[in-house]
């Protein structure tokens, strides 16, 4: 099974809903990426919790829920029920991350909302293929050595941390490459507050 950008149109959000009423100006894709354990989930229910016209996306993944994840923190599915969902064109981007499937829904955001979508690297390729104006903000952690603490912190198995770990290598550059914006998480705080400003920037029209 290959990667893909399920039935998702170019330029536009698939089955998002259109922006109307209170805001005029189309909704804005934010994609947070990076490698694992750089804190991008935290990141992201931060985010929204301090900005209230953020939308977050809520992915699907084939991944066994972790002991203490909430059962928020995915849509929790087998792979048969994730290859129907592939094969309805139900997600805006999809891909295989180290043995299991992840993929984002067609957002639907509340009108009036931007988009904030949590995924690797290579869904964040393809979110850019279909949507040159999303907002890429690539989050590095500080050291090697802080990312693989916070890896063993969230209770992953040796072996995921170290296939976690080489897998940052590669991804790395990619992100980098393909990031407007690039954040090293070292201050949780720091790191929530320059990215509100990035976000609010780019509502006035300002990418840079
Ligand atoms: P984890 O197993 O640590 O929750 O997630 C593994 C990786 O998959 C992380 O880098 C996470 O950001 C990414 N991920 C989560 N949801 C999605 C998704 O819907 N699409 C893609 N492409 N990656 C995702």
């Amino acid at each position: 099974m290959s990667p893909g950008l399920g039935g998702a149109q170019k330029n536009g959000l698939g089955g998002a809903q259109k922006n109307t009423g209170s805001s005029l100006r189309p909704p804005l894709t934010i994609v947070i990426s990076g490698p694992g354990g750089v804190g991008k989930s935290t990141i992201a229910d931060l985010l929204v919790s301090r900005d209230p016209q953020l939308w977050l996306s809520r992915s699907w993944t084939t991944r066994a829920q972790r002991e203490g994840e909430s059962d928020r923190a995915y849509v929790f599915v087998s792979p048969e029920q994730f290859q129907d969902r592939i094969d309805a064109s139900g997600f805006l981007e999809w891909t295989e991350f180290l043995g299991n499937l992840y993929g984002t829904p067609m957002p639907a955001p509340v009108a009036g909302s931007d988009v904030v979508l949590e995924i690797e690297v290579d869904g964040a390729q393809q979110v850019k293929k279909l949507q040159d104006d999303a907002i890429l903000i690539f989050v590095l952690p500080p050291t090697r050595t802080e990312q693989e603490r916070r890896l063993r912190e969230r209770g992953d198995r040796e072996e995921k941390v170290h296939a976690r770990l080489h897998k940052a290598e590669t991804e790395e550059p990619i992100g980098l490459q393909l990031a407007d914006h690039v954040v090293v998480n070292d201050s949780l705080d720091e790191t929530i507050d320059e990215m509100l400003r990035i976000i609010d920037r780019a509502r006035s029209g300002d990418r840079d």
